[in-house]
């Protein structure tokens, strides 16, 4: 399957630097385009980061992320993949989210990507805050009927209790939520790259009352990461699975431009070879989340967060 619409344009031909950007250049089909039919694989954006404890400005990541990711030629050397070439990829654009509703803003975020799955297109978000995973989530499951595996790759569960001793939901809760309501399956869930100072332990406990794997930094360090994925990929299984990435999982050393940063993480190889060992499960989404531009002066982060998204389209094919 290679259809030339879905193809970027070669960098040979225009230049990658050129033209309007969308992600890794590819076609940007709005929601009435009769194309959309054809797309296997839809990027997109979730602009919103309402729901961010600490350093705000993830509301700016697909911007962000879209402008790196042209930077994005069209093959993987090190797995031999062309994934524009196996699979019909497109920029869906980025949902309407209200800056100021959370309600609405994730109930917009989960009715645009559930207009994906009604069209067979498998979601690949762009954040925003960790937070917007959840709409995900959720929509896949009202799709499904039954709930599924994740692999979290993070420097944070993203289990917490709700803040200030309200209802909150925050981008500290979203797998809380999400197993609380039934989305995921906590068996065949996997979080790796944990560390940081907590305010308490409860995020890990729930995590374990619920049957998580959780892999500390600690463990992740002593194992090696081959391993770490390993087991990831044994507690995932067979079945289908989403596939989160938070860009601080990364050492702040290489991806300064977060809300969270967590000292003592891997660097940007390990990470990209734990995403490549994703490569054969049956992941049924994914997102890059928490890429944050403000604090990003570099531009680094972005660069990353959209190698990273590259490497991830790779993994979800054969
Ligand atoms: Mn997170
Ligand atoms: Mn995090």
């Amino acid at each position: 399957m290679s259809n030339p619409f879905f193809q970027p344009p070669s960098g040979t031909d225009l230049p990658r630097y050129a033209g309007v950007p969308s992600f890794m250049r590819l076609p940007y089909l709005k929601p009435d385009d009769p194309r959309r039919a054809d797309v296997d694989i839809g990027f997109f954006g979730m602009p919103w980061d309402g729901a961010t404890s600490n350093r705000p400005g993830a509301r700016h990541g697909p911007r962000g992320l879209r402008d790196a990711s042209t930077m994005i030629r069209e093959m993987n050397r090190a797995t031999g993949q062309t994934p524009f070439k196996t699979a019909n990829c497109a920029d869906l654009g980025d949902v309407a989210m209200s800056p100021v509703d959370q309600d609405e803003a994730l109930a917009a975020a989960e009715g645009f990507v559930s207009a994906m799955l009604a069209q067979n297109i498998r979601p690949f978000m762009a954040g925003g805050d960790h937070l917007c995973t959840l709409t995900v989530l959720r929509a896949l499951r009202k799709l499904r009927g039954e709930p599924f595996g994740m692999v979290l790759l993070d420097s944070h569960t993203d289990l917490y209790p709700p803040y200030f001793g309200g209802k909150t939901l925050t981008h500290g809760n979203p797998f809380r939520q999400a197993i609380t309501e039934g989305c995921l399956d906590p068996a065949r869930c996997v979080m790796a790259g944990m560390r940081g100072t907590s305010y308490n332990n409860e995020d890990f406990q729930f995590g374990y009352d619920h049957g998580v794997r959780i892999m500390a930094i600690e463990e992740c360090m002593e194992l090696g990461w081959r391993t770490v994925m390993a087991i990831a990929r044994e507690v995932v299984g067979k079945g289908p699975a989403y596939v989160s990435f938070d860009i601080d999982f990364l050492d702040p050393a290489y991806a300064p431009g977060t809300g969270t940063p967590e000292v003592g993480g891997p660097n940007s190889f390990e990470a990209i070879q734990c995403v490549r060992a994703l490569r054969g499960l049956d992941i049924i989404g994914a997102d890059l989340v928490e890429v944050s531009p403000p604090f990003d002066p570099s531009g680094n982060t972005e660069w990353l967060g959209a190698s990273i998204m590259f490497e991830l389209l790779c993994a979800m094919q054969p």
